[in-house]
């Protein structure tokens, strides 16, 4: 069969579903590549991660088109999870791809993640994800929530492999012992955290403190921020700023795409986000010089 696999949200990131079905096809002696729009295909797989990504408008030539993925509001389980990834399908990324667990034990109102996935569980193994390579991005939604995720914590120091919990961990979750064990880990580039409400600060700056007793330096910290009321994300942020960690803002937008952001809680990311603008200015003496700001009469809702 020749399959066709298409990527709707652009290759930015590596699509782990249609890596594992690219490789599940391939043992199936099948042909698989990236979807050309000129070629017809028995069969189209095209995934969509992010709700707010448009839909592919160019029309797809296969005799069947299977979609997937919580871009298209589908939750259901890959029919082929248990395959490995082809990596060949992203060769720019030297990493492995994966998770450890599956699931959260939380239940922000903005998150898809309780719905979709539900209660925390273990799901693989290190060395599964690694499959022979040195450094991983993990996906993990709440490791530290799980005493596999622990587990594998352990097993990731004593293996000495990088890794990026790109999700990032949950700060009210971090004791001495946990902030001793993640001291010794070995990160890619960032220990990742969010702080997206005015509850998160507390618990946050708690987690550094612990980090800091065992060496861990606030530059190595960076921390997602949830950009919703933007004078309350000023507030945060000026906390983290202080701290000298390194926050990214996203605006605010719930799981089902409903609400879209505002032009003021997407100038306020932008502001955020540019490093050399967000470390030299305030975001009111930024906001206050800013013509095209205020200019836009979207700008105050
Ligand atoms: S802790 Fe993170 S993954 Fe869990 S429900 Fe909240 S936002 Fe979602």
């Amino acid at each position: 069969m020749k399959i066709g696999v298409l990527d709707v949200d652009g290759h930015n990131f590596p699509n782990l579903a249609l890596m594992k079905i690219a490789n599940y096809h391939k043992q199936q002696s099948d042909a698989v590549e990236w979807l050309n729009h000129l070629q017809r295909y028995d069969k189209v797989y095209q995934s969509k991660v992010f709700t707010f990504t448009s839909d592919v408008k160019t029309v797809v030539q296969a005799d069947e088109i299977i979609k997937g993925g919580t871009g298209y509001k589908m939750y259901g389980d890959l029919f082929c999870d248990d395959t490995e990834p082809d990596y060949s399908l992203y060769p720019q990324y030297p990493h492995a791809y994966g998770f450890l667990t599956r699931g959260c034990v939380r239940h922000c109102p903005w998150c898809i993640v309780p719905k979709k996935e539900g209660a925390i569980r273990p799901y693989r193994d290190i060395e599964t994800v690694l499959h022979g390579r040195k450094t991983a991005i993990l996906m993990d939604n709440n490791v530290l929530a799980s005493n596999h995720g622990l587990q594998q914590l352990e097993k990731i120091v004593d293996i000495g492999c990088k890794v990026d919990f790109n999700q990032g961990l949950d700060s009210r979750l971090v004791t001495d012992e946990i902030a001793k064990l993640l001291s010794k880990v070995k990160w890619i580039r960032f220990i990742r955290f969010a702080c997206d409400t005015t509850m998160a600060v507390e618990p946050l700056l708690k987690a550094v403190e612990k980090l800091n007793k065992y060496g861990v330096k606030n530059y190595r910290i960076f921390v997602y921020l949830l950009v919703n009321d933007v004078d309350d994300a000023n507030e945060r942020c000026k906390i983290l700023k202080r701290l000298g960690v390194n926050p990214f803002a996203q605006s605010y937008r719930d799981f089902s795409n409903a609400v879209s952001p505002t032009q003021e809680q997407k100038y306020f990311a932008w502001y955020v986000n540019q490093k050399a603008v967000f470390k030299a200015t305030a975001w009111e003496d930024y906001r206050s010089k800013s013509k095209a700001l205020s200019s836009r009469q979207s700008f105050v809702r």
